[in-house]
């Protein structure tokens, strides 16, 4: 075990109160990657939908994280964020029922909300999606679009598949934040973002769950490389320091992290690209699905400077750990790293 007792408390209560900081001083697991998705997905859409996302990109972007900061405040967000396929048996991915009312009548709605309803869920969003779009209702399509993209980057996690969702179960404990926040992290500056148009999808639920079936098949090779690989490092080269938020934090260092991403074939980037590029096919459906209505740039200033507010609730509070707890310590650079990024892109011009 590489984290004290103690060490989890202070993580979880310095996560307790970060939920209910506004955006600007939060930040939590895959932030950076969340963000930069839902950013990138805005330039695959067609002309009649890029106008009203690209003055909305900010919105889109920050708001990335809004699903992972409702977790600990609003009951049945948490088991939104992934799917256990495993511990239905082993290639349950392969006949888990499709939908929703199938798998509820096979395990009991209790049952399939304790291992995470991620394709399901994600199914339900894109419906909202397509009626905020129907009522022309910009503050929810906006809303949900960025939800949207929260929901598909989790299903591209290949550890949102699985209950070895931290390498607790195969002693590799942390690898969870090491693959979606620490590499996109130090790596993303290389990566190309660039995924083409979107495509239109005709059977949405069915494609979330080719997707997710994808994403379950990869996970071997995710535990198999860092374990491999971490059979031949030593730890002091595994590891190294870096100063996080005024303390300094053991990270897995980037020679480590480079040789992760090469093992594994630039898995990350390929991920991230699928994301990007699925992210926007689903808002482009929606607007399909919904009689390609006109879509006007809002005006309502308040409403994007508002964030919205998620008070931790009492009863979440021991809500299952998904994600490395470690990473809380990557918050307030996630924040300025992007601002950097979104200040240097250049991407918004053209
Ligand atoms: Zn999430």
């Amino acid at each position: 075990m590489i984290f004290s007792r103690g060490y989890l408390c202070r993580a979880l209560l310095l996560l307790l109160i970060m939920a209910s900081l506004p955006l600007a001083h939060v930040s939590a697991w895959g932030f950076y990657a969340h963000k930069r998705i839902n950013y990138q997905a805005v330039f695959s859409l067609p002309p009649e939908m890029i106008g009203f996302y690209k003055s909305h990109i900010q919105y889109i972007s920050e708001n990335a994280v809004n699903p992972d900061r409702r977790r600990y405040a609003v009951k049945g967000e948490a088991e939104k964020h992934f799917l256990d396929a495993d511990a239905y048996g082993d290639s349950a991915i392969y006949t888990l029922p499709r939908y929703w009312e199938d798998a509820v009548a096979v395990y009991g709605e209790d049952s399939l909300r304790a291992h995470g309803i991620a394709p399901w869920s994600t199914y339900q969003t894109f419906l909202q999606l397509v009626r905020a779009m129907q009522s022309r209702d910009t503050k929810a399509i906006l809303r949900i679009s960025a939800d949207l993209g929260h929901y598909v980057g989790d299903i591209h996690v290949p550890l949102h598949t699985t209950k070895n969702y931290n390498g607790q179960l195969s002693g590799q404990y942390g690898i969870h934040a090491f693959w979606e926040s620490r590499i996109p992290e130090l790596l993303a500056d290389g990566f190309d973002f660039f995924v083409g148009k979107a495509t239109f999808v005709e059977n949405p639920q069915l494609a979330i769950w080719k997707v997710i079936t994808n994403t379950h098949e990869a996970v071997d090779s995710v535990l198999n490389a860092e374990r491999e690989l971490s059979a031949t490092w030593p730890e002091h080269k595994k590891y190294s320091y870096e100063e996080r938020g005024g303390i300094n934090t053991r990270v897995h260092s980037k020679a480590f992290t480079m040789a992760y991403q090469s093992m594994l074939d630039g898995q990350v980037e390929r991920q991230m690209r699928k994301t990007i590029k699925f992210t926007a096919d689903l808002w482009y459906t929606a607007w399909i699905n919904a009689g390609q209505p006109s879509l006007s740039p809002s005006v309502d200033m308040d409403f994007f400077e508002q964030q919205e507010k998620f008070a931790p609730l009492k009863e979440l509070e021991n809500i299952r750990e998904h994600e490395g707890q470690s990473d809380t310590s990557l918050l307030p650079w996630v924040n300025t790293h992007w601002k950097r990024k979104e200040e240097g892109s250049g991407t918004l011009t053209g």
